[in-house]
């Protein structure tokens, strides 16, 4: 009982977005539901950390404070009802040296992601940062306002609007640029303009071919499942702490506020497509087989600044997210930015991008493009020539390492993709989700091979006592999947459980990824709390029809290719 009161006044927090039904899943209760501190060895190695990597390299917190405005202390942002939809209050902890159970280079990032406010990054271009897991670009035209991703909620929209506005001339906004299809990037468009202006012509809305169809395509087909794997990818129901969620990669986390779309006006198709707004004169390039399907980056002649939209960012980026998408293509990743690079390298001061803070400076920004062209080619070549050698994915994840002139580089690092699951993406899109291993073209469904397992394996009493060894010995990743097996065979078996949520939350205090952190911690937290049962998502009939798309018909009609009678 008080594990479920407990539970159901943290989750209604998260309700209003999520729209989830919570319930314990046929727990018994746990013996200890709280997070555990470190192992030593997970404290030994988090501590390896501080030698590998070039922490001496302070640029990147130079950048993230360059050109500061103001902000509002913690950044809040609240719903109509008074509900929190955002805050950086609650990540206060953040301002202190690594502790124990994070991996110090996440913790880096985690601190980066911890800025917020309006910073001025040329005349004429501001960016709203810190406001939501993604940024809001703000560009000064001749008489109004551009706004490139109105974040992810309406209200996180409006707030970053409002405190540009209480340091800036309060122009009418006049075009909304929408960079890809993800929901981070336009769901809050209702908070910087509304339908009717957008109708009658006094705001433009512009973006990428293929915009509308991918906006909703991943939130319609596979919408169910993501939304409860990205519970997974993002931790949101993860309490925020040093042994919780401490950052998302990308940004802190996601805001929790209603989101909106308006279907676009202009549609970009090519690359080199130009555009004049309100004296803004904006070169388009087209990426559309990188972060998302329908994607542009663009470039500001009087500006000398590229936005790089989710092209290159302060992280290695997911080929293969854990939440579940369609694979991406490295390749196609790396040429476009090459692209980037060899259109607008040398005459860029400053590049953007709509995460993370921007790099100044003519030679950093081509490094910085440098760098990210090269670790997405790198990973993809050398997983091709494992591949072709015979190695399987997971193989291949094992031995695959960067050199260190890629490694050592802050914005390469693995806060949101890994290279080992990034890898297995690249093997994935070339040969699909069979290694070849007749063993493994059909085998028994987990649950039944679970229990096989644990019966040759002498029962879950000998798996147990064995699996702790290992756990003393720090063999964490085994003793998760030895531990998993007895959860699959058992799931009333409560050593079982525990003994699984350790060795997850001992992989998620190394991890460096933030999704793999609250991949694995979000595991333990719902082994010892029970799992979430999600809800029906935002893609009803109505919000479909709104921006017209017709519901799929109770009936199914038949094909007129047809021959059935
Ligand atoms: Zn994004």
């Amino acid at each position: 009982m008080l594990a479920s009161k407990r539970l159901s006044g943290r989750f209604c927090r998260y309700a209003h977005i999520f729209t989830f039904i919570f319930g314990a899943a046929g727990a018994s209760p746990a013996l200890s539901q709280d997070p555990k501190p470190a192992e030593p060895a997970v404290k030994a190695l988090n501590n390896a950390f501080l030698s590998k990597l070039p922490f001496a390299d302070r640029a990147d917190f130079e950048d993230v404070t360059h050109g500061f405005v103001a902000t509002l202390p913690d950044a809040p942002v609240r719903g109509p009802s008074g509900n929190v939809v955002w805050s950086q209050k609650d990540f206060a902890f953040l301002e202190k040296d690594t502790p124990d159970g994070v991996n110090p280079s996440l913790w880096r990032q985690a601190q980066l992601n911890h800025s917020h406010g309006l910073f001025k990054v040329v005349d004429g271009l501001y960016q709203i940062r810190g406001f939501d897991i993604s940024n809001m670009t703000l560009i000064e035209g001749d008489t109004g306002l551009i706004v490139i991703d109105p974040l992810l909620a309406v209200e996180t929209a409006s707030a970053a609007l409002e405190l540009y506005y209480q340091h800036r001339p309060r122009k009418p906004v006049v075009a909304v640029i929408y960079t890809h299809s993800h929901a981070d990037h336009w769901g809050g468009v209702k908070g910087v303009t509304n339908e009717s202006d957008v109708a009658s012509g006094k705001v433009a809305i512009l973006a990428p071919e293929g915009f509308l169809q991918y906006a909703v395509s991943e939130s319609v087909i596979a919408g169910n499942a993501t939304r409860r794997r990205g519970l997974y990818q993002f931790g949101p129901l993860l309490p925020k702490g040093e042994r919780g969620l401490v950052d998302a990669g990308l940004g802190k986390t996601l805001s929790l506020g209603r989101t909106s779309l308006i279907p676009p006006t202009d549609i970009i198709r090519k690359t080199g497509e130009r555009r004049v707004i309100d004296g803004i004169e904006i070169v388009f390039a087209m990426a559309p087989s990188t972060e998302a399907p329908a994607e542009l980056y663009m470039y500001f002649p009087q500006f000398k600044a590229l936005n790089m939209a989710e092209i290159a960012t302060h992280n290695f980026h997911n080929l293969l997210p854990l939440r579940g998408t369609e694979v991406r293509d490295a390749l196609a990743w790396s040429k476009d930015l090459n692209e980037a690079l060899d259109v607008f390298g040398d005459k860029t001061d400053a590049v953007i991008a709509q995460h993370h803070w921007p790099v100044f400076g003519g030679a950093r920004v081509r490094t910085f493009l440098e760098n990210q062209r090269d670790l997405y080619k790198y990973v993809h070549d050398q997983t091709v020539r494992l591949m072709n050698q015979g190695f399987t994915a997971p193989e291949i994840a094992e031995q695959l390492q960067l050199p260190s002139s890629l490694a050592n580089q802050w914005a390469n690092r693995e806060y949101y993709g890994t290279v080992r699951h990034n890898a297995k993406a690249i093997y994935q899109k070339y040969l699909g989700w069979y290694d070849d291993n007749p063993a493994n073209l059909d085998p028994l469904p987990p649950v039944e091979a679970a229990k096989k397992y644990v019966a040759y394996m002498g029962g879950a009493d000998a798996v147990i006592r064995r699996a702790r060894e290992d756990f003393r010995k720090g063999e964490y990743r085994f003793v998760a999947e030895v531990a998993n097996k007895l959860v699959f065979a058992d799931p009333t078996n409560q050593e079982a459980r525990d003994l699984a949520a350790d060795a997850y939350e001992q992989l998620g205090y190394l991890a460096e990824s933030a999704t793999w952190r609250s991949a694995y911690l979000y595991g333990a937290y719902e082994l010892r709390h029970g799992a979430a049962k999600v809800g029906r998502g935002p893609a009803t009939a109505s919000t479909l029809s709104s921006i017209g798309i017709s519901p799929i018909p109770k009936v199914r009609l038949r094909s007129p290719l047809s021959t059935r009678r």
